[in-house]
């Protein structure tokens, strides 16, 4: 029997086998994909998971792959204004151990999985859905629809916002629809007007909508998300949904029209890498026993889907993987006893990350009188407003 089954290759999966191998512990990594590729765009790691990659031995890796905002800029989506700036680079090295990093989704992916494969601890199986749990006095088995069934001690559920091992073992759970389209792009930064090869990231504030932008792949490209309110959503999250180009254009010159011409033609410019994306998260646990039972536990999207409004969801499942290892060190505990006190660790800081997120949408697409407080609140408190401590210093 293995010791750890683990069931999703993408971060959080990734994540979990590598901090697990390095407590000794080996896995059998299931991803139903015929290949291990990333696809998306960029993504923000917060100081919080970059200590965890740090730790793993990926410092120097991801310096090379990702690239550190020197800033962070807050801007008026209307007229351009700017808000407020954070000072972030060395800055945050300063205040909290590591920097900010911004990468390429497939950049970390595959520097997980090399990392994973030079590790040797962990099995990698492909092209091998997982379809049902059972559990078994001894372990756990699992089930696919086209092979036999497999073993392990325990099994880790990392398949993502829409888990399998969540359906079987927890039932279903609907997840809450935001009403939000993320329209995702990665553009050549050498062939960008200057004033968009700066630096820093830009979070651009305006009602119902608001744009991020930052450099990634060492300041090769430029990723690109703008996040409209829309009322045609999906059934279920995925990628480049249902989304014409043309009906793509329109949703952004719908929602954009107002928004000052700078920023109107950074979006057009990105035109043709455009894929959009429908937002979903689920309510934050309500205890222990929502993220681990008997022999399983959640980890990742699959255990706290959240709104992208703080750009943790990647983080927290890193988080999330460097706390299962270190319970799972605990052997004078049982399996149970261990993933508890895993999930004891996690849902209620995942949880508060996952309702501070949806705050955040509340505020970055404000209106009228609460858009003209988050201005004021910004200009005046700057950095102050800006910053997050409880969440960076962990
Ligand atoms: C617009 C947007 C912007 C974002 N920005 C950020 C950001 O700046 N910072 C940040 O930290 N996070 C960000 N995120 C969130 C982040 O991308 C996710 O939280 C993170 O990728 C979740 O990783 P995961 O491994 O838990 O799930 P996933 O990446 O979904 O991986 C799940 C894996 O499981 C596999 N799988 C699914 N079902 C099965 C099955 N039955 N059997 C076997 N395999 C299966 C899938 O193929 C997949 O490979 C953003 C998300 C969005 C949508």
């Amino acid at each position: 029997m293995r010791d750890v089954l683990i069931a999703g290759g993408g971060i959080g999966g990734l994540a979990a086998a590598l901090a697990l191998g390095r407590v000794g512990t080996t896995s059998q990594l299931i991803e139903q994909a015929e290949t291990f590729t990333e696809v998306g765009a960029g993504i923000g790691l917060g100081p919080n998971a970059m200590k965890r990659l740090h730790d793993w031995g990926l410092k120097d890796v991801l310096a090379q792959r990702g690239f550190v905002p020197s800033h962070l800029e807050v801007r008026n989506a209307l007229d351009g204004r700017s808000l407020g700036q954070m000072a972030m680079g060395d800055d945050f090295v300063h205040r909290y151990g590591a920097p900010y990093l911004t990468i390429h989704r497939a950049d970390l992916h595959q520097t997980l999985l090399e990392a994973v494969q030079a590790q040797n601890q962990s099995s990698l199986l492909l092209n091998s859905s997982l379809h049902t749990v059972q559990p078994l006095d001894e372990g756990v088995q699992i089930g696919f629809e086209h092979s036999g069934p497999m073993q392990g001690m325990a099994l880790i559920g990392a398949d993502g916002i829409s888990s399998r091992v969540r359906q079987q073992v927890w039932g279903s759970q609907p997840l809450v629809p935001s009403g939000h389209w993320a329209y995702r792009s990665v553009l050549q930064r050498d062939q960008l007007p200057p004033v968009w090869r700066g630096d820093g990231m830009g979070l651009w504030l305006g009602p119902r909508l608001h744009v991020v932008h930052y450099p990634i792949r060492g300041g090769e490209l430029l990723n690109l998300v703008v996040i409209v309110e829309a009322q045609d959503i999906p059934a279920a999250p995925g990628w480049d949904h249902v989304r014409s180009a043309e009906e793509a254009t329109l949703d952004l010159q719908a929602a954009m029209y107002a928004c000052c011409p700078s920023l109107q033609e950074l979006v057009r410019m990105a035109g043709h890498s455009r894929k959009a994306w429908a937002l979903f998260d689920k309510p934050p646990a309500r205890s222990a026993q929502d993220m681990a039972k008997g022999k399983v536990a959640l980890l990742g999207d699959a255990a706290h889907p959240m709104l992208p409004y703080l750009a943790q969801g990647a983080g927290m499942a890193i988080e999330d993987a460097d706390s299962l290892a270190q319970h799972w060190q605990q052997h004078s505990l049982t399996v149970e006893q261990r993933l508890q006190a895993y999930a004891q660790a996690r849902w209620q800081r995942a949880g508060k990350v996952q309702q501070r997120a949806r705050r955040n949408g509340r505020v970055f697409h404000a209106r009228g009188p609460l858009a003209w407080a988050r201005n004021m609140a910004m200009s005046l408190g700057g950095q102050n407003v800006m910053d997050q401590p409880w969440l960076y210093k962990y």
